[in-house]
């Protein structure tokens, strides 16, 4: 797949983007997927789904030992979200910055979080944090049927 890519594409990475039950809950999917249209993104799979509890925990697998664990689980598997596959060059850094930081109340106005809410248990957005847990969660959530092949017409005036 990378070596279709025209620009770039040492550095093309996928990330994986979903906008949690409580960002659906408040109508900010539009919103979400425009701050990464305009970046310049590539969407190449979506699927707005309900995941299953035992699903949240293979996702948060990392955070097993912390206290807050069970009721994250819980509550990402509480309704609806918006998962998502995004390409770019660099995007998994990138992305984690228009993000900002894991507690709203730390991250700057600009970011998503900074700009759309307020406590860390409902901080609307979740974003691969590295490149390795970026492949693992797309494997997790996407199967290879899910992605879709396609060449923006933009292509050409955002990479050199
Ligand atoms: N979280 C929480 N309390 C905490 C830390 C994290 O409820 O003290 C939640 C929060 O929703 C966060 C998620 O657990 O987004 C995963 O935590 P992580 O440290 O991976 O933050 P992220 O990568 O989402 O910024
Ligand atoms: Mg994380």
């Amino acid at each position: 797949f990378y070596s279709r890519m025209t620009a770039s594409s040492a550095d093309m990475e996928r990330t994986f983007i979903a906008v949690k039950p409580d960002g659906v809950q408040r109508g900010l999917c539009g919103e979400i997927i425009k701050r990464f249209e305009t970046r310049g993104f590539k969407l190449i799979a979506a699927k707005f789904v309900q995941a299953s509890e035992d699903h949240m925990k293979k996702h948060y697998l990392d955070l097993k030992d912390m206290p807050f664990y069970a009721g994250l689980c819980k509550y990402m598997s509480s309704g609806p979200v918006l998962a998502m596959v995004w390409e770019g060059q660099n995007i998994v850094k990138l992305a984690r910055m228009m993000l900002g930081e894991t507690n709203p109340a730390d991250s700057k106005p600009g970011s998503i979080r900074g700009d759309l809410c307020i406590n860390i248990g409902r901080n609307i957005i979740h974003g691969s944090d590295t490149l390795d847990n970026a492949k693992t969660e797309v494997d997790l959530w996407f199967k290879a049927e899910e992605f879709v092949n396609w060449t923006p017409a933009t292509q050409a005036f955002l990479y050199e």
